[in-house]
């Protein structure tokens, strides 16, 4: 039995027909481009996650560079984040101008480590980014009472985390600015490119606005030099049709990862991922940690179990950074968890059965070994 690492066909069938219903009055209204079923996600995901305001733009990566943007980050600023995520997270600092200062992550939640800041803080950081890795968010008390006393601002990367809560508030209301992807793996994914940043901050949201639509205030009078960056109303459909799904879905992920609990729990090899007792994880990534995890992984995908490594190398020594001049051993616990996670099969349908078959094949690929 081939076990896909994603599959989505179940999910789509319970919203098919509000898609093909919200596509059709885009194309008879012809309102393409920040039309009104755009406008109306933008508020509803706002709400969704407890803040005001909602803008929505091209991708995960351009929320994260316009949000940077809208808080005036650029050359001779630094930005800290976790060197134990998706290059995204650098990309958009690099792209303003600014500078990515990395730091390390806790070995229990694999987010960016608060007693970190400390060594990685100058007079130059403008923001810290921590990100809500695997779908479990950062320890946000701690970032930002830190960062409040420094006067530094924090944005959240929530690409990973749509859904997941951290003391009873949702994840896009910890920060000072939120960034949401919604590729169409992450846990509101569109059928395509797409992104938004959330807010509560009246002047972030006026300069969002205006960062992603050339900079416009009327049709012709532009304010500043902004971008092409849109949400476009077609994704606004299928991601409006998603979000009443999303806690629904975001449980269904959390009891699949309870059954690959049940099932690894006593194979000794295997670390399990841990959750904090103060959050809601929602298994965006569902990852454990193993020895030999290259040769396991190996094995595992020529059994056709759908595995995946997020990430294999950290940030800090990835070749598009080497200008920095990092090197082994900076940063140790990301370093040690890039050579041991692997990520399993997890979407909302997967099956008791699908689960079964990945436990047991990869307790005889351990085996194996
Ligand atoms: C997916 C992701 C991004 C980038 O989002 P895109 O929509 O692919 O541009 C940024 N940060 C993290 C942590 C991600 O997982």
């Amino acid at each position: 039995m081939k076990i896909p690492f994603v599959d989505f066909s179940e999910s789509y069938r319970m919203i098919r027909e509000e898609v093909d219903r919200g596509m059709h009055a885009v194309f008879e209204k012809g309102d393409f481009i920040l039309g009104e079923a755009a406008r109306k996600f933008e508020a509803d995901f706002a709400r969704y996650c407890g803040v005001e305001y909602g803008v929505g733009v091209n991708s995960g990566t351009d929320a994260l560079y316009l949000a940077l943007s809208a808080l005036d980050v650029g050359p001779g600023d630094e930005v800290v984040l976790p060197t134990f995520t998706f290059i995204a997270t650098a990309l958009c600092v690099s792209y303003t101008g600014a500078t990515p200062v990395f730091a390390d992550v806790e070995p229990c939640t694999y987010n960016l480590d608060p007693a970190s800041l400390e060594k990685a803080v100058t007079d130059r950081t403008k923001v810290i980014l921590p990100v809500h890795i695997y779908g479990q968010a950062a320890d946000m008390e701690e970032i930002r009472s830190f960062a409040r006393s420094r006067g530094i601002k924090v944005v959240e990367d929530a690409c990973q985390a749509h859904g997941a809560s951290y003391h009873d508030r949702r994840v896009g209301s910890l920060g000072d600015v939120a960034c949401f992807s919604f590729y169409p793996t992450k846990g509101l994914g569109a059928a395509g490119d797409a992104g938004i940043v959330v807010t509560d901050d009246t002047d972030v949201y006026e300069r969002l606005l205006m960062l992603r639509d050339y900079g416009r205030k009327g049709r012709y009078d532009h304010k500043i030099k902004g971008f092409n960056s849109r949400l476009d109303t077609l994704q606004a459909v299928v991601l409006a049709a998603k979000l009443p799904h999303l806690d629904e879905w975001n449980r269904m992920r959390a009891r699949a990862a309870q059954t690959y609990r049940d099932l690894l729990c006593e194979v000794p090899e295997v670390g399990l991922p841990r959750v904090a007792p103060d959050r809601t994880h929602v298994y965006q990534t569902f990852a454990v940690r193993i020895p030999h995890r290259d040769a396991v992984c190996a094995a595992l995908q020529d059994h056709g179990i759908g595995v995946l490594i997020h990430y294999p190398i950290p940030l800090h020594l990835q070749e598009a950074y080497t200008e920095m001049g990092w090197r082994p051993g900076s940063f140790p616990v990301a370093e040690r968890l890039c050579g041991e996670v692997l990520s399993l099969p997890m979407f909302p349908h997967i099956t008791e059965t699908q689960i079964r078959t990945v436990c047991d094949r990869l307790k005889e690929a351990l085996v194996g070994r």
